[in-house]
């Protein structure tokens, strides 16, 4: 696919709103949704990233042209935007003085220059170790009691300095709220993303 060098991207969505989830929680960013993931996971709520071919080839001028002075923070997410080569993408944000943050399941290698990672490992699909390294946040979906127990796996893993978030996959909230309120009595290492975006009605 013509996107093999990250000149050109299958972009799905590009909208500013305010992040609603994790270490930013609340502050206005600029959102680009790349098409194309494997990782599979049954609960995704983006199922039509899945396929890139869905998503229009664009180019990274046509991209930054989306932004403008006040767009700070800007955040890669997908899909999982790594099936790309993020180097080029990157490189063109930061020339137009952009914070780059990433939202990744790092089941794919590296690359890209970030300012912030969000490593949110998936079960189907293991993350690379070298996400561990280069994670300011990790970010555990929690769909089920097990999940807590190998949230705990991964942040093992991480850096002292990585921020750790535990969020409840949002069908099942009402349920594994509790779930997360008891475990961070015992866990106060941890922290409770909610995804604030879908209380507050914004993409
Ligand atoms: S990694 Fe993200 S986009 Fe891919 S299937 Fe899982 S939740 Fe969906």
């Amino acid at each position: 696919m013509a996107a093999d060098n990250g000149q050109m991207l299958p972009l799905m969505e590009a909208f500013r709103t305010v992040q609603g989830e994790g270490a930013h929680t609340g502050r206005p960013s600029f959102f680009f949704r790349i098409g194309g993931c494997d990782v599979g996971c049954h609960w995704c709520d983006v199922k039509e990233s899945w396929d890139a071919g869905k998503h229009p080839l664009t180019s990274l001028d046509a991209m930054v042209a989306n932004l403008g002075p006040n767009d700070k923070t800007i955040v890669i997410t997908g899909g999982e935007p790594l099936m790309w080569d993020m180097n080029p993408l990157t490189a063109a944000l930061k020339g137009a003085g952009k914070r780059v943050h990433l939202e990744t399941s790092g089941a794919y290698p590296l690359t890209g220059s970030w300012d912030w990672v969000c490593l949110s490992p998936k079960k189907t699909k293991a993350p690379r170790p070298e996400w561990y390294a280069a994670a300011q946040e990790l970010k555990v979906i929690v769909y089920n009691a097990d999940d807590l127990r190998w949230a705990q796996e991964h942040a093992a893993q991480c850096g002292p300095d990585c921020q750790l978030f535990l969020q409840p996959e949002w069908s099942k909230r009402d349920k594994t709220l509790p779930l997360i309120i008891d475990f961070l009595e015992e866990h106060p290492e941890w922290r409770l993303s909610l995804q604030t975006h879908k209380y507050i009605g914004m993409p």
